[in-house]
């Protein structure tokens, strides 16, 4: 029997939902990109859709660990095509956005509820979502400064080849 209330386990179950919908939406962004010839930016969204499913993955280890039960709801179609890859970053920095505002509110319930375990699990997504939110935007930054430039493009798209998929700490130290 879990200690988990109901209500917190509906609201775990809905944010694996909202972390694998943000997963379909990066793979959808890093397809649509690979079929511009941006590489770099393919990468960067094909990391994205792994991270999110990790995020997606550790409440489910969470909700598991506390007796609860995982309930994988459909994940609801995702767009397929973007003007440009800063509609694309101005589009993830709005959805990271709305996951850090559901990442808040989980964080209330469980002070409300005085789940203290669950209130300690959400400190890594508080943080991990200032990352999130933060690198969105210095690429937007860079994407505006180049403005049309092709070759501003094509040497960002370079830097975005360059990042590397990290397992997050929370399911890297899981045995
Ligand atoms: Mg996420």
């Amino acid at each position: 029997m879990t200690m988990l209330s109901e209500k917190m386990q509906n609201a775990l179950n809905a944010q694996i939902n909202a972390e694998m919908w943000s997963a379909y939406l990066y793979l959808s962004m890093s397809m649509a990109a690979a079929d511009k010839g941006l590489k770099g930016v393919a990468n960067w969204f094909a990391i994205q859709f792994k991270e999110e499913q990790d995020h997606a993955q550790i409440f489910i280890n969470y909700l598991l660990s506390r007796g609860g039960r995982v309930k994988l709801a459909p994940i609801a179609e995702v767009e397929t095509e973007w003007d440009s890859p800063l509609a694309m970053f101005e589009q993830t920095l709005s959805h990271e956005k709305k996951v850090t505002s559901l990442i808040h509110n989980l964080c209330n319930l469980a002070a409300e509820e005085k789940d203290v375990a669950t209130a300690n699990r959400m400190v890594w997504f508080v943080d991990e979502q200032v990352e999130e939110e933060e690198s969105a935007r210095d690429i937007i930054d860079e994407l505006k400064l180049v403005g049309g430039d092709k070759l501003g493009l094509y040497m960002i798209d370079k830097e975005l080849a360059a990042r590397v998929y990290n397992t997050p700490s929370p399911l890297a130290t899981a045995e």
